[in-house]
């Protein structure tokens, strides 16, 4: 908990979750057990384009309404005043991300070059996102952490090798079993802010 860099998701974790993923992937005619990125990805150009161009304008007008999770103010202050390196992979485009970070107050304390969108790299649960912003900041892995309200970030950060850090209320009885855990589990980030004093600092 240590880390010297954070890598966080966006929406749901530094944000107030608000997107009705089902009711969008109910709209598109998407199965709802399926992610929005891999349901589409059969369909045609055309088709597929007309779906983005819906979850893009969607994406927008959320971002123009988030509000910052409980704890994140303090817990970046935190991490910054350590001398962290802060960065954010999210499955959100990169434009709407800055923008949403905008919103919440958020921006000030990360470079938008650290703000990795869908189109950046390879989508979470891939790795590779947290690998090239490892990478840019010369960071091994084991230096790292991913923070996230999702399996895909709990993927992603097993993918590149980093501690993982889920954050959310209610864990779904489902994710217990499911193949990739987590190395810890807080409600929010003022629980994540108290296990990274409790931590101590490095030696
Ligand atoms: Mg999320």
């Amino acid at each position: 908990m240590r880390a010297r860099a954070w890598i966080f998701d966006l929406d749901g974790t530094l944000t107030v979750a608000s997107h009705d993923f089902a009711a969008m992937k109910r709209s598109l005619g998407l199965p709802v057990d399926q992610p929005i990125l891999e349901g589409l990805a059969p369909w045609s150009p055309a088709d597929r384009a007309e779906a983005f161009a819906r979850i893009e304008a969607w994406e927008w007008d959320h971002a123009a309404t988030a509000r910052p999770a409980p704890g994140a103010h303090a817990l970046l202050d935190a991490l910054r005043d350590d001398g962290a390196v802060l960065g954010i992979v999210t499955r959100n485009l990169a434009p709407i991300a800055w923008h949403t970070l905008e919103v919440i107050g958020l921006q000030r304390w990360f470079d938008r070059t650290h703000v990795l969108g869908r189109t950046c790299a390879a989508p979470k649960p891939a790795g590779d996102g947290l690998r090239r912003l490892l990478d840019r900041w010369g960071h091994a892995p084991a230096d790292a952490v991913m923070v996230g309200d999702g399996l895909h970030d709990v993927g992603a950060g097993r993918a590149a090798g980093v501690t993982t850090v889920l954050v959310r209320d209610a864990v779904p009885p489902t994710w217990h079993g499911a193949e990739v855990g987590w190395d810890h589990h807080h409600r929010d980030l003022h629980g994540v802010l108290d296990a990274w004093v409790a931590a101590g600092r490095p030696a």
